[in-house]
């Protein structure tokens, strides 16, 4: 079966502590040149620079799944994965919904822009997007599923906004059929009973283009489908 490098989780200028040039085409540009084949836009809790996401991958040859990093209420980090536009779009309507109706300081968080795939803005969202949704940790799996989508914790060996952080442990009862770990996360944490046998990937997470990776992780897929990938993660990686 083939197999395809991937990365799964970044931001782009739409997350207010994202790089203004993390725009669209430059992303998926870098992700091309780091020899990605299967990528992911996970801005915070917003969906919105997806669609120009998606159609500038596709014109650098990779596969891009459109997403969402939720916060969750409990300030726990969660990357969340769709097969396509549609769906995203309506997970992001959901969790615009569970956002308080905060506006963005764009002087001390930073813009949140939106763009087209060929890096022209079309203007910036007002709504403060990186702050904690009322959507509890316990409740995101199955939000994202019935949005026909997936849902996993983000960075779960980070001291801050983490799975582990903030709740202390591992509960299979979230849901979760796996984790996203740093990846220079100290390889014995998956040993802790907790997290034993939980499958998990890494991501680069990356909020500036210097912090793309050369790819380094592969999924083994009949056929490069935003379904065949979102299967072999559910699947537990396999
Ligand atoms: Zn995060
Ligand atoms: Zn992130």
């Amino acid at each position: 079966m083939p197999k395809f490098s991937f990365d799964l989780h970044m931001h782009s200028c739409l997350s207010p502590c994202g790089g203004e040039d993390n725009t669209p085409n430059n992303l998926a540009g870098m992700c091309a040149l780091a020899g990605l084949d299967i990528v992911a836009l996970t801005d915070h809790n917003a969906v919105g620079n997806c669609g120009a996401f998606c159609r500038a991958a596709e014109r650098y040859g990779l596969l891009a799944l459109p997403g969402m990093e939720l916060t969750s209420a409990e300030e726990v980090h969660i990357v969340c994965l769709f097969p396509g536009l549609a769906e995203a779009e309506r997970f992001g309507a959901l969790v615009r919904d569970r956002l308080p109706p905060i506006k963005n300081k764009r002087d001390i968080y930073g813009p949140q822009i939106l763009m087209d795939e060929d890096d022209n803005v079309l203007g910036e969202e007002d709504l403060f997007y990186a702050g904690a949704t009322t959507v509890s940790a316990y409740e995101a799996a199955a939000l994202a599923a019935a949005c026909g989508g997936l849902a996993y914790p983000a960075h779960i060996d980070r001291p801050s906004f983490s799975l582990l952080a903030n709740l202390g442990l591992w509960d299979p009862d979230m849901g979760f059929p796996l984790a996203e770990a740093s990846r220079n996360c100290p390889t014995d944490l998956f040993d802790r009973p907790d997290l034993k046998g939980v499958p998990h990937v890494t991501a680069c997470d990356a909020h500036y283009l210097d912090q793309i990776p050369d790819a380094h992780q592969y999924m083994e897929l009949p056929e490069r489908t935003p379904q065949a990938a979102l299967d072999w993660l559910r699947r537990g990686c396999r």
